[in-house]
């Protein structure tokens, strides 16, 4: 359903912004994804004319009649991303196009229409840029920016919808690791999936976090920070966590992880897969088993377990529990986990050389 189109932008600035000093109170005050920046970037599609109304406006609240698709159907995808503060006034953001690209196979899985790649980063380079003083500085925060399509007819028959919106928001966002980056706690959920093969799995749909939620409780209950997920088919072959994929570092010094199909291909998964070929680490995209993790860590085969994602880069997992008892990694040491970060952070941030080209400067 890609249409080439051109689309020009307007761009109405909001009348009355948070002044400056209201802006640091409010970033003082808030947790992740509870402040949001001045303005928004809003696009249309209408079955038969494509994209059209391209704004940049005054973020404000959505006036949709109760009929409306999304709110029945959950036709509606998003993607996540970061804008981080940068040598001058200027902006980076990290691998923009790979995320265009996963939200265009989103929208196929979900019988959307694309948003042509050079349409969505153009919004979220409008976005970030009318709302640049929005960034913060500190070290650790950035600007998350969240695109998102969501169906918008006023109709109760089950086929996909004849209108669309595309939104861009952005909200800053503080350190990930409040206190220091303490190992992650995973609860391993033996009873909920979140995917099947054929399934939305590797879609970045609104739906596969609504099911995800009641084993995240589950995790919060068991005191664990995440949840891990197991394939839907056996229950037996380890997946992704609930917002992050999973890497496994063995004593020979290789990583693994968990093969694509059904999860979703993080970009930072995808960016440790490449920094650690390219220092000859070996690294299998192979399916692994509850049972096996559990074997290797009790063998010592197991050195390290790290999670990765765009909200906190990469975190090291200290410690996981499952119905029938619990087990730890390693010996809480993390070089291999600590190493990558370093590299990835030093990227995004401008403090190692981008040799893969994956910043894109505003
Ligand atoms: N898996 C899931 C289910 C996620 O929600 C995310 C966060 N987008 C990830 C993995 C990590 O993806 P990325 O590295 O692109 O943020």
């Amino acid at each position: 359903m890609s249409q080439k189109q051109d689309i020009s932008f307007s761009v109405i600035p909001n009348p009355s912004p948070v002044p400056a000093a209201e802006r640091e109170k409010l970033l003082a005050q808030g947790g992740f994804g509870t402040v949001f920046t001045d303005h928004m970037v809003t696009i249309e599609w209408t079955e038969g004319r494509g994209w059209h109304d391209a704004q940049v406006r005054a973020r404000a609240p959505f006036s949709i009649d109760p009929a409306s698709s999304v709110l029945h159907y959950a036709q509606e995808i998003f993607e996540g991303m970061k804008a981080y503060r940068a040598e001058g006034n200027s902006v980076t953001l990290f691998r923009p196009d790979q995320n265009a690209r996963r939200f265009n196979l989103s929208a196929q899985r979900l019988a959307m229409p694309e948003v042509p790649e050079e349409v969505f980063l153009e919004a979220v380079e409008r976005l970030v840029d009318i709302d640049r003083d929005w960034i913060p500085g500190a070290d650790g925060s950035s600007l998350y920016v969240r695109p998102f399509m969501f169906a918008n007819e006023n109709f109760l028959g089950v086929r996909s919808s004849r209108n669309f919106v595309f939104c861009v928001i952005a909200s800053p966002v503080g350190n990930y690791f409040k206190g220091g980056a303490k190992p992650l706690a995973l609860w391993v959920s033996t009873e909920y999936t979140r995917a099947a093969r054929g399934g939305t799995g590797e879609a970045k749909c609104g739906g596969n976090y609504a099911a995800s939620l009641v084993a995240q409780m589950e995790a919060t209950e068991n005191g664990c920070d995440q949840v891990v997920f197991l394939d839907s088919a056996e229950h037996r072959w380890v997946e992704e966590l609930g917002g992050m994929n999973i890497f496994f570092v063995m004593d020979d010094g290789s990583l693994l992880t968990t093969p694509l199909g059904t999860i979703l291909r993080g970009i930072t998964r995808d960016s440790v897969i490449q920094l650690a070929k390219a220092q000859g680490i070996d690294v299998k995209e192979a399916p692994y088993s509850f049972e096996q993790w559990q074997a290797d860590a009790a063998s010592g085969k197991l050195r390290e377990v790290f999670a990765c994602g765009t909200a906190a880069v990469i975190a090291p997992i200290g410690e996981v529990r499952h119905r029938g008892g619990s087990f730890t990694i390693g010996n809480g040491q993390s070089p291999v986990a600590e190493k990558l970060r370093d590299q990835l952070v030093g990227i995004q941030r401008g403090r190692v050389a981008d040799t893969h080209g994956w910043l894109r400067t505003i």
